[in-house]
C-alpha cells in the first residue's frame, strides 16, 4: 500500500491534463477513517456543475484503489469555495506553459477587481485582452483572444 494522499495528488485535471488536481488546488483533505480504514478524500469544484468533478472522483477511486485502498470515498464540499488562489505556483507555471491564462490571484481587502483587467496572453503576455466566447474548449473555460498576437487561448474562469 502506498500513501493514499500521494496517489489522489496525483490524478491529473480531466480537462487541463498538464495540472493535478492537487496543483490546482481542489484537493482539500485526504484522511483515513480509524473505524473502517476507508480513505476519505475531500475535493472542492473549481466551480458548481463543472461536469469534469464526476471524472475526478471516478479517478480519484481508480488511483487510490491502484495504490492498495479499494473503498475510498469522496466527498465534495463547497465551503469555503474554491478560488484562483488556491492553484499553487508550480501549477501557474503549468498552465501558463499549456498557454492557459491562469487566472490571477484575487486582490486582498475586499476590493474586487474585474476579472477582465487581469487576462494577460499566456503566449506574448499583452493584457490587450478580449473575451470571444464564455466558453472554450471545455465548460471551465471561457475563449479569449489576443488583440496583440492574434492568438486564442483558453482562459480558466474563476469564481
Ligand atoms: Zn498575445
Amino acid at each position: 500500500m502506498s500513501d493514499p494522499r500521494e496517489a489522489a495528488a496525483s490524478v491529473v485535471d480531466p480537462e487541463i491534463r498538464v495540472i493535478t488536481i492537487d496543483e490546482l488546488g481542489i484537493l482539500r483533505a485526504v484522511e483515513e477513517d480509524p473505524a473502517s480504514g476507508r480513505v476519505v478524500v475531500t475535493i472542492t469544484p473549481t466551480y458548481t456543475g463543472c461536469p469534469a468533478m464526476d471524472v475526478i472522483r471516478a479517478d480519484i477511486r481508480r488511483a487510490l484503489a491502484a495504490a492498495g485502498h479499494p473503498d475510498a470515498e469522496v466527498r465534495t464540499v463547497y465551503s469555503p469555495a474554491w478560488s484562483t488562489d488556491w492553484i499553487t505556483e508550480a501549477g501557474r507555471a503549468k498552465l501558463a506553459a499549456a498557454g492557459i491564462a491562469p487566472p490571477a490571484p484575487a486582490p486582498r481587502g475586499g476590493t474586487v477587481v474585474p476579472l477582465t483587467l487581469a487576462v494577460r496572453c499566456p503566449r506574448c503576455g499583452s493584457p490587450e485582452t478580449e473575451q470571444v466566447s464564455r466558453f472554450g474548449s471545455t465548460a471551465c473555460k471561457a475563449l479569449w483572444r489576443c488583440r496583440s498576437c492574434r492568438e486564442p487561448f483558453d482562459h480558466l474562469k474563476a469564481l
